[in-house]
């Protein structure tokens, strides 16, 4: 515990996917107190992280949620997954990565499936990365050298705040010094706050993605577009975005769910990865997803490593099998396959569609995390945990895949434990129930 009063400098926030790592954290008597160089959200989550958490274990007796000790929490969520044939490990993007390895670990040993959120976000950006591969860098070679920024189908103002001023179009790099240097083009089907600071900004008609990006390759490559006007874009504002494309030193595009999760999804994807293959024939020019969670990318690192595939992992076979669409989490759950879960910093039951929510509710249901959710209130075995990057240290990946280590800068709440020795605890007491069964 901190006595009096310390500030931590070069805090790395666990928001959102920016990762931002130059936070000045003051804690006084093991409460934060101050927050600098922070967004909004990430200003709130600091100063309101207290609020809403889930504080004893708790397990489901005659049909109530009662606190109960941690040993018989951790006995009754190893019962769980010894009876199960397929358990489901879902969640994994708002923890660190020490906790994912212990996850496939975990996954393998109980011969389930394991997925990360990425299923239901960026899925798609990482199938059409295999099929067409990617031209990215860090933040900061874009934040240095960009003279050229898109933003398609995401926005940022709203969901990654400090996107622009760190690493964009207000940032202050090395060789692009300031706004006046740098092109902002904002793609998207309204006008958003974010397009309403662009220089150009083009409204597409909903669900035209694919179409317009494949004419933005045909301009892109010097070939006539026959017609006056695709997704809704004139002819003439192709042309023109080409050329600005063309002309630019080093250009990045940034994209989110405006492309992933609207009708083509990897398609989609896969048109923006190609034009951006297409234009480095003649410019210098990049491409990076948006992504949401502070360490969704981490958990893809993690599971890649482990077990070569980045999400959506089916081991019920004895090894590891990857075909999202058949093995993520929602398509699973919609079909009744798993007879339990586990879920680890996430919320399904706010957020998955109602069949799949409904499938999950009816199995045992083990939830891991620190605050009370929804997902929480239905589970059987609920286990609160330490904040990743506030009352326990990890790594978690940025958006473009740089690793860094968080901090921890309070005590967690007594007898709190991280995620990770959570994990441990279920695993090991899994095994011994295995060994006594045998
Ligand atoms: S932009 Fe994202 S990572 Fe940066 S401070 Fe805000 S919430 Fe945190």
């Amino acid at each position: 515990m901190v006595l009096g009063e310390s500030t931590f400098r070069d805090v790395v926030c666990t928001v959102c996917g920016c990762c931002c790592d130059h936070l000045e954290v003051t804690v006084k008597g093991n409460t934060v107190v101050k927050v600098r160089n922070a967004c909004a959200m990430s200003t709130s989550k600091l100063l309101n992280y207290m609020n809403e958490r889930l504080m004893k274990p708790m397990v489901r007796r005659r049909g109530r949620l009662s606190s109960c000790s941690y040993r018989d929490a951790i006995d009754a969520a190893a019962k769980i997954l010894s009876k199960s044939r397929s358990p489901l490990l879902y969640g994994w993007s708002l923890t660190s990565c020490e906790a994912v390895e212990v996850g496939v670990e975990l996954a393998e040993e109980v011969g389930g499936f394991i997925d990360n959120t990425t299923s239901t976000c960026h899925g798609p950006t990482i199938l059409g990365v295999h099929e067409i591969g990617e031209s990215s860098s860090t933040l900061g070679e874009v934040r240095h050298r960009a003279d050229l920024i898109i933003y398609w189908g995401c926005n940022p103002i709203h969901a990654h705040p400090l996107h622009m001023p760190r690493y964009t179009l207000l940032s202050k790099g090395r060789f692009r010094k300031s706004r006046s240097e740098r092109t902002l083009i904002v793609v998207d089907v309204r006008r958003t706050d974010t397009a309403k600071m662009a220089d150009m900004f083009i409204q597409i008609e909903p669900n035209k993605d694919y179409e317009l990006i494949s004419a933005l390759r045909a301009a892109v490559r010097g070939n006539e577009i026959d017609q006056d006007e695709v997704g809704g874009v004139p002819t003439d504002l192709i042309e023109e975005l080409a050329e600005k494309l063309i002309s630019c030193d080093f250009g990045a595009l940034f994209f989110g769910l405006g492309l992933t999760m609207s009708p083509g999804k990897s398609e989609n994807v896969d048109a923006a990865l190609s034009l951006v293959r297409d234009l480095n024939s003649k410019t210098k020019f990049v491409i990076i997803p948006m992504r949401g969670h502070f360490n969704v990318n981490g958990a893809n690192n993690v599971m890649t490593w482990m077990t070569g595939y980045p999400y959506a992992i089916d081991f019920t076979r004895g090894f590891p099998y990857y075909n999202p669409g058949e093995t993520s989490a929602v398509d699973l759950l919609a079909r009744g396959e798993c007879d339990s879960a586990l879920i680890v910093a996430s919320d399904p039951v706010s957020n998955f569609p109602y069949k799949a929510t409904c499938n999950l509710t009816s199995i045992p249901l083990i939830t891991i995390d620190p605050h009370i959710t929804p997902t929480v209130l239905c589970s059987d075995v609920a286990f609160p945990s330490a904040l990743v990057g506030i009352e326990t240290s990890g790594t978690v990946y940025r958006m473009d895949g740089v690793p860094l280590v968080t901090r921890k800068l309070v005590e967690p709440p007594r007898n709190m434990r991280s995620d990770v020795e959570i994990l441990k605890d279920i695993l090991r007491r899994y095994r011994n129930l295995k060994r006594l069964s045998r």
